[in-house]
């Protein structure tokens, strides 16, 4: 499972072990700095937030901050947690590039909350290039994702287990092409074929037509070629 770093910035021990702890029980993954240059050097660790003092006995910050973004041209969220609670203060902190500003004495309820939602809309900002370049695999009424476990059959989202989704693309991939039982073990399951494993082969195949054929037992894209293996046709 993927866990998000959260880079914790404080500089009272106290507060910081509580913040460690809280942080790590939510599941999230913390990398603790006492100060502003340790913050800095732990970015190499690409955390997904930073939790930021701005009171600290090295570097306020403030000035942490704009070396995220300047220096480091980092757009990583940031989260002031400080005890500064006027609104000139608030702000510094967010013309300093800070996203989100929560003053102490905070509710942890209220930290955790604010932490999931900068997390989330982080990782949506990051996906998106990425979603734009996604390619999709078109036969008949079947649209399945090349990068994402996404199959969709006239517009229904099916969910395939990653196997059956790893067939269905190389089906995809290689139209018209026949292969044999052999053939899909060795490429799908990335193991030695022996003849125990054809049984295996013939059950995925079958769950498989299920999802996506009308009519299983005479399918229209996945179809038998007699002792010779299985064909995508479309
Ligand atoms: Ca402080």
């Amino acid at each position: 499972m993927h866990m998000d770093k959260i880079l914790l910035v404080e500089d009272e021990d106290d507060l910081r072990s509580a913040l460690c702890t809280l942080l790590a029980d939510a599941g999230y993954l913390v990398l603790p700095a006492a100060n502003g240059m340790e913050a800095l050097e732990l970015l190499s660790k690409e955390p997904s937030l930073v939790i930021l003092d701005i009171m600290l006995p090295d570097l306020s910050g403030l000035e942490v901050c704009r070396r995220i973004r300047q220096d480091c041209c980092c757009n990583v969220p940031v989260l002031f947690l400080t005890a500064l609670d006027s609104f000139s203060d608030k702000k510094k902190g967010f013309l300093a590039g800070g996203d989100d500003y929560l003053t102490k004495p905070f509710d942890s309820g209220e930290l955790l909350l604010r932490t999931a939602s900068l997390l989330r809309r982080y990782c949506i900002y990051l996906s998106e290039p990425e979603r734009s370049n996604e390619n999709w695999l078109i036969a008949g009424d079947l649209r399945v994702s090349e990068q994402f476990n996404e199959v969709f059959r006239r517009d229904e989202r099916i969910e395939l287990p990653d196997i059956e989704y790893r067939m269905l693309k190389l089906f995809m991939k290689h139209r018209r092409k026949i292969f044999s039982i052999r053939n899909l073990y060795e490429t799908i399951w990335n193991e030695p074929f022996d003849h125990s494993c054809s049984n295996t082969v013939m059950v995925h195949i079958r769950k498989l037509r299920l999802k996506i054929e009308d009519n299983p037992s005479d399918p229209r894209y996945i179809r038998t070629e007699w002792g010779r293996g299985y064909c995508f046709y479309m």
